[in-house]
């Protein structure tokens, strides 16, 4: 394969050859099945609740609040359903406009399904007004649920205030820390959030693998119903990528002060915002996760600029998809009220701890190449690029 210089960390991230390193060996040789009473299966048992241990000690919070599940999404899922399990009565879920999909799309389901959704708007830095969080909540709200770190601006919300007020509404929270999880130093124990999924992908274990963090005070109602997981969650574990995750935890942890990547995204976004005219950047700058820029390049439609970086073998992702043919702005981005030509402008790129100092000079080559390429492409008539921030 050729080298790429990958700026979508937030999108998944690559092995950590220490992760790979435990993995091989029990993909071949450590087929037990945790749940055996053989000596396999004892060894696999050992292995699944050491890497709870890992996972749990990143999460500052105990063992047994770790349950593994398949990815962030089944995490979500089970913590929501869960919830609205609980209390049958109670059929209104708080959330914001610019969640994950996972969330959205699952949130709609239940709207079909006569439950009420209120989805609460963000400012055009991507926060949250915390009243109109408070007021939203009803003696009826289940659920409140939304991002810790968003997944396309890395703006972040304030999960610690949040908790309280939710606390204080004797509702419950369950915190989609996706992206967060591994880049925020993290002491669940001490705090009252009942709910926080994370991902083994984002931390640079394999895919298909993540927990859900459940606060041992909190009644938990499970999506797969089996023997496993203490009964909270039925199937086999996967054994290699539940111990990479484990070793994935380990190595977040000891990375999680490393100033590196915010210092590679911080030069990268001033060269981009001093070098190329138009260019903005999206999101609240202050409380943002360190390694995402999402920027908008005035008078550029992003699908062609990734065409074009990807070329190039740089790797980002564009703030807006493609479905069925059609070019869809960022719902995140028009949260923030942006415009359909910013959201379709806009770019996110997502550094990682095995990025370089050659991917940030690699990077700043060849984005302001592309952007003029295309604006020198662009039709007559098109928007008029001014000079500055
Ligand atoms: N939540 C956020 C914020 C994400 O960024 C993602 C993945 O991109 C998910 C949930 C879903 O996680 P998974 O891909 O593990 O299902």
């Amino acid at each position: 394969m050729r080298s790429v210089t990958y700026l979508d960390n937030n999108a998944t991230t690559q092995l950590a050859p220490e992760v790979l390193d435990v993995m091989v060996p029990l993909l071949r040789d450590g087929y037990g099945n945790p749940s055996s009473i053989h000596e396999l299966g004892r060894n696999a048992a050992k292995v699944l609740e050491e890497a709870r241990g890992r996972v749990a000690t990143l999460a500052g919070c105990r063992e047994e609040e770790i349950l593994f599940t398949s990815c962030g999404t089944e995490s979500i899922h089970t913590a929501i359903q869960s919830a609205l399990a609980i209390d049958p009565d109670k059929r209104h879920i708080v959330t914001t406009a610019v969640e994950h999909s996972a969330t959205i799309r699952l949130c709609e389901h239940l709207a079909q399904r006569g439950y009420e959704i209120t989805s609460l708007p963000v400012d055009s830095s991507g926060r949250l007004d915390l009243e109109q969080l408070a007021a939203a909540i009803r003696p009826d709200t289940a659920l409140v649920t939304l991002l810790w770190a968003n997944n396309e601006t890395g703006v972040l919300f304030p999960i610690p205030e949040i908790a309280e007020i939710v606390k204080r509404k004797k509702t419950l929270l369950h915190v989609d820390a996706v992206q967060a999880f591994g880049k925020l130093p993290l002491a669940l124990g001490e705090t009252d959030i009942p709910f926080l999924s994370a991902s083994g992908h984002k931390i640079h274990a394999a895919k298909g693998v993540a927990a859900l963090y459940i606060n041992r005070r909190v009644k938990f109602v499970p999506l797969l119903r089996g023997s496993q997981e203490n009964g909270r969650r039925g199937g086999t574990q996967n054994l290699a990528s539940i111990a990479g995750f484990g070793v994935a935890a380990d190595l977040a942890r000891q990375h999680i002060n490393n100033r590196q990547i915010l210092e590679w995204r911080n030069a990268f976004e001033e060269n981009m915002l001093s070098v190329i005219p138009g260019c903005r950047v999206n999101g609240d700058r202050t409380n943002r996760l360190a390694n995402t820029s999402n920027l908008s390049f005035e008078g550029v439609e992003s699908e062609g600029a990734l065409i074009l970086l990807d070329k190039k073998g740089l790797c980002c992702s564009a703030g807006s998809a493609c479905t069925s043919g059609s070019i869809h702005p960022s719902h995140v981005l028009k949260a923030m009220g942006f415009s359909n030509e910013r959201a379709r402008a806009s770019l996110r790129f997502s550094f990682g701890r095995y990025n370089s100092q050659g991917d940030l000079a690699r990077a700043c080559e060849v984005i302001p190449s592309v952007i003029e390429k295309l604006r020198a492409l662009a039709p007559a008539g098109s928007p008029v690029i001014r000079a500055g921030k």
